[in-house]
């Protein structure tokens, strides 16, 4: 019979951009599902008493390991650090983002095309590059990027930004297709507004520009955090396991208008 639990009790996980807002929340999801953990950020003094704070709560073995997602070396050696810290790699999330610049798409500077691009897309790409092998090796594995309702409509005024979440989009749905083969699931996660700091720059920046109200929701309120976990538990486990190649909204209804 098919195990179709949700239960990670045992299932060795990273996720990377782990310091705050979804990431930190999918991590101690991921973790309160029984997972044991590597959580990899830019901030190691709070990264580690972060980790503490989530293996208390879970009673699973939780640490940290600094990652910048620009440096191809750091990716590849916190990889390297986290499974040998877990004994494999079941589980990967390429969490970290930025906003990137807001304004018309004709005033934005190449400069900030270029950093944007080198957190939310090469670096998404890279942490897939370091994790794959690994997944290969133990014979499966489920990896969980992060899109954005941004990846699947426009954003006039955050143009790169959408253009970066439509890049990973694309990103994921083409690993999909090469691992599927290899029982390792490349899904990614399409939020709507969550009350992050990286939600507050944006709106704040592109208020600047168009002097309007953000795009309505139709539930009526921004997400918070936490109400990404569900899905990307359910992603991680067997439960989805025949669920690869998908890019999920939890958008309290954005894309459906
Ligand atoms: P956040 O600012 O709280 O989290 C971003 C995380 O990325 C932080 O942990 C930060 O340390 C990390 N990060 C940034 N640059 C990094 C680098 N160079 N190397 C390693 N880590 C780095 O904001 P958030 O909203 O939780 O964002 C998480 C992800 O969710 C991002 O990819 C974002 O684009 C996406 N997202 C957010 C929303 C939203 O409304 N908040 C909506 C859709 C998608």
């Amino acid at each position: 019979m098919t195990d179709a639990s949700f239960s990670l009790t045992g299932r060795k996980a990273l996720v990377i951009g782990a310091d705050s807002g979804i990431g930190l929340a999918c991590a101690r999801a991921l973790a309160i599902a029984g997972a044991d953990l590597v959580i990899a950020g830019l901030d190691a003094a709070k990264g580690d008493s972060l980790a503490r704070e989530i293996a208390a709560a879970s009673g699973t073995e939780v640490s940290y390991v600094p990652i910048d997602v620009t440096v191809e070396d750091q990716v590849a050696a916190g990889v390297e650090t986290a499974v040998g810290r877990l004994g494999g790699l079941d589980i990967a999330m390429n969490n970290a983002g930025i906003p990137g610049p807001a304004g018309p798409l004709q005033d934005l500077d190449a400069k900030d095309f270029d950093t944007l691009f080198a957190i939310n897309v090469r670096g998404a790409w890279l942490g897939m590059k370091y994790q794959v092998p690994h997944m290969l090796k133990g014979g499966s594995g489920s990896i969980i990027n992060l899109a954005s309702t941004a990846a699947l409509t426009g954003l006039g005024f955050v143009s790169l930004y959408a253009a970066s979440k439509h890049a990973v989009a694309g990103l994921t749905r083409s690993a999909a297709l090469e691992l599927g083969p290899q029982n390792i699931r490349v899904n990614a996660i399409a939020p709507g507004p969550v009350d992050t700091g990286l939600l507050h720059t944006m709106r704040a920046g592109r208020q600047t520009i168009v002097q309007s109200s953000p795009a309505k929701v139709p539930m009526d309120r921004i997400a918070q955090p936490e109400e990404m976990g569900g899905a990307v538990v359910w992603l991680a486990s067997n439960a989805s396991s025949y669920v690869t190649g998908a890019i999920i909204s939890i958008d309290g209804g954005v894309v459906a208008q």
